[in-house]
């Protein structure tokens, strides 16, 4: 063989690679219609009878649905739609990240947990109510970090209105946790006053520049496997102060990045087999 054909036959080989990254349940593009059953864990799960959410709603948005990443359990379709409506209310429009996939499982990038239909990443920064964008802007706008981590401080753009989504969601009743980043909830703790809708705001690193809802199993959902209860109080503790050194210290001497490998489809309950291989009419 001539070099030359080996090199046209590595590219061919490169470019047949790249159209099939991702694995097969990024790969699925519907979900299992029937009754919605919610399969394992939040970080190795899956998910039947998912629906999509509406890319455009009342008060929101979706963003970068090129992903695919825009179908959930109904009650997590429910609560997004709720909190747009409420969003609108105040004159806003909610632009939300990822979702899960059509019958969830790992994705191949960008989180280790989404996997079951009941997280859903929501962008600090809104757009007034009655602006929509345009496909190619959902796909291409920043999504601004609302922290300056070597300071640990929050970033002036940060607004009122974040906080009031953030709250909303909060006091959602089918709501088990809300992550952010350590210097939002403790900016929080230290301007709350009724401080009772903190315990389920959880300091993370990173959603710096959004927020990740995530809901309670479902009563529908016997298999759901529910996280440890959340310890009761605001959270608002030596521990956050630690997250937060963390943090900054992290930010101030940065180690060298290394990629995390993709979750692992192999840790996911029997039962997901069925869900990915069963096919479904594509309507
Ligand atoms: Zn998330």
């Amino acid at each position: 063989m001539t070099l030359r054909l080996i090199s046209i036959l590595f590219l061919l080989s490169l470019s047949v690679a790249s159209a099939h990254a991702g694995n097969a349940w990024s790969a699925v593009r519907y979900p299992l219609t029937g009754p919605p059953q919610v399969i394992g864990s939040y970080a190795a799960g899956c998910i039947a009878g998912a629906v999509a959410l509406p890319l455009v709603g009342e008060g929101y948005q979706v963003m970068r649905a090129s992903r695919n990443r825009y179908y959930g359990h109904p009650q997590l379709v429910r609560f997004v739609e709720r909190l747009g409506q409420q969003a609108a209310y105040q004159g806003s429009r909610l632009l939300i990240g990822d979702l899960g996939q059509p019958r969830g499982g790992p994705a191949p990038t960008g989180h280790r947990s989404h996997q079951s239909g009941l997280d859903v990443d929501v962008w600090f920064v809104q757009q007034p109510r009655n602006r929509v964008l345009s496909r190619a802007e959902t796909e291409q706008l920043d999504m601004p970090s609302m922290v300056r981590m070597t300071e640990g401080t929050l970033n002036p753009r940060w607004s009122p209105r974040y906080r009031d989504a953030l709250k909303q969601a909060a006091l959602s009743p089918e709501v088990d946790r809300i992550f952010v980043n350590a210097i939002i909830k403790q900016a929080l703790c230290n301007s709350e006053i009724d401080r009772n809708w903190l315990n389920k705001v959880r300091p993370w690193w990173g959603h710096d520049a959004h927020f990740h809802v995530r809901l309670a199993c479902p009563p529908d959902s016997i298999q759901c496997k529910p996280q440890k209860p959340l310890p009761p109080g605001d959270g608002c503790d030596s521990d956050v102060a630690s997250w937060v050194r963390d943090i900054v210290q992290a930010a101030r001497s940065p180690k060298p990045y290394r990629k995390p490998e993709p979750p692992s489809a192999d840790r996911l309950p029997a039962a997901c087999n069925w869900v990915l291989e069963n096919p479904t009419a594509q309507w």
